[in-house]
């Protein structure tokens, strides 16, 4: 999925206009790579559907290239495949806290416990596990062995064949040695799913865990939708760890499939060793996937953006009167002609003259400001009116004239604003 993520990345770069015809072959370059991945074909569909559509609908910020606006809608809309922004958590939340591991056979459920604990120990937790998979053979002793390299109490009986009440001595024997974190790994196989789903929920109504956990294959690839939802009928689970998601071409198709059910992927699995578990982070999985080193910084940028466009909001709201107000009126007026003639309009008393007023350097100065400085024009000191000088090809001094003409303006603009709540007329 990487790498034909990445070639449409490459189809956006070089793209010229990305008019409608450009977007569309984008577009076939992330349907495919999405489908190669093993991505259900109705996602497939509206994802594209959406990305199109924004692209053509959303405005382009001052500032942002076409291609960084399509990129960034890709991005998005990948992440929200995914399951949205936010990382989630398995938040140990009362001690003793029990989470049961489900999944087929060979998912990878045995490992991921080792992981799991051994991510919690270095967090500080007192973890412990337990063997609830009664039914293979060498089960017992595949969790004790990674339970010892983790160097955690593990609690197993190779005699005992009944898995609930294995479970229920285990998380009794822990829970009394102060364990606050216990993890139930339980059997996969069985002749018939039927009965894997019998003791799976009988395991549930017993021993009652804290949190459920899902364990898939990423090389199922979609196939992985079927698996979680024969599990979640046998029991709410809220979590999915994906694991085996090293090297695997069909990551991107398991990741959604589990994405799409109300379950949340919590962690990845990336290798067969203990250390080998990610907290799964959409953001960066998917900039991983993008292959975009300068990705983040884009986005910051339009963060920034965001960020200032609610704040100009809310200046306009309270009233505040900001250098960007006057730097508009001023363009507006640049538009309608000579200043003479509009303060005639206007019955204005006061002369204005055009060469006073400096209308076209002013511009120039505030251009040469971020946004930051003309919706904020207090935080103006010295040294950034030297920079915007220098920017502007003016001198200190004009820029120092501007600011003193904003505030003006914004005390006339005060004055004028009380005493029309005085009653006055509109215009006084
Ligand atoms: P279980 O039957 O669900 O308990 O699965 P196991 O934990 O026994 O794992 C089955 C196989 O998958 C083992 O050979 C593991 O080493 C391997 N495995 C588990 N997780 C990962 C992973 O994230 N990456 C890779 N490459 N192999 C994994
Ligand atoms: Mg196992």
């Amino acid at each position: 999925l990487k790498e034909s993520l990445m070639g449409v990345v490459s189809r956006i770069r070089s793209s010229v206009l990305l008019d409608s015809r450009e977007v569309d072959l984008v577009i076939r370059e992330l349907q495919r790579a999405l489908l190669k991945a093993d991505v259900d074909v109705g996602l497939v569909l509206s994802v594209s559907e959406r990305i199109k559509k924004r692209f053509f609908e959303e405005e382009q910020p001052p500032g942002f290239s076409k291609k960084e606006v399509l990129v960034k809608i890709l991005y998005e809309e990948l992440v929200n495949l995914l399951g949205g922004e936010e990382t989630p958590e398995l938040k140990v939340s009362s001690t003793p806290f029990k989470v049961m591991f489900v999944g087929l056979e060979g998912s990878g459920k045995t490992t991921t416990v080792a992981k799991v604990a051994n991510y919690y120990k270095r967090k500080g937790y007192r973890v412990g596990v337990v063997a609830a998979d009664t039914y293979r053979p060498g089960a017992y002793e595949q969790l004790r062995s990674l339970a010892e390299k983790v160097g955690v109490p593990f609690y197993g009986d190779p005699q005992e064949r009944d898995a609930v009440s294995l479970a229920l001595r285990g998380v009794k024997v822990l829970s009394d040695k102060g364990i606050q974190m216990i993890l139930i790994d339980t059997a996969g196989r069985h002749k018939d799913e039927e009965a894997l789903m019998e003791e799976v929920k009988t395991l549930y109504r017993e021993v009652k865990p804290d949190a459920v956990v899902l364990v898939v294959d990423a090389t199922q690839g979609s196939a992985v939708a079927r698996q979680a939802r024969a599990f979640q009928e046998a029991m709410p689970f809220g979590y999915v760890i994906v694991a085996k998601m090293d090297g695997s071409a069909k990551g991107g198709g398991a990741l959604s499939a589990v994405a799409s059910s109300k379950a949340r992927v919590i962690f990845i699995g990336t290798g067969e060793k203990i250390e080998d578990l990610e907290e799964f982070n959409p953001k960066k999985f998917v900039a991983r996937l993008l292959g975009m080193p300068d990705l983040e910084a884009l986005l910051q940028r339009f963060s920034e953006f965001a960020r200032l466009e609610k704040e100009r909001a809310r200046a306009i709201a309270s009233g505040k009167i900001t250098l960007l107000d006057l730097k508009e009126q001023l363009e507006g007026l640049r538009k309608m002609g000579p200043l003479s003639k509009i303060a005639e309009m206007m019955g204005l008393q006061v002369k204005v003259s055009e060469e006073d007023l400096n209308i076209d350097k002013w511009i120039n100065i505030m251009n040469s400001m971020t946004m930051e400085e003309l919706l904020n024009p207090e935080i103006i000191d010295s040294s950034r009116m030297r920079r915007i000088a220098r920017g502007s090809g003016v001198s200190p001094r004009d820029v120092k004239q501007l600011l003193e003409a904003y505030r003006n303006m914004k005390k006339v603009m005060r004055q004028l604003s009380r005493s029309r709540m005085r009653g006055l007329p509109r215009g006084f």
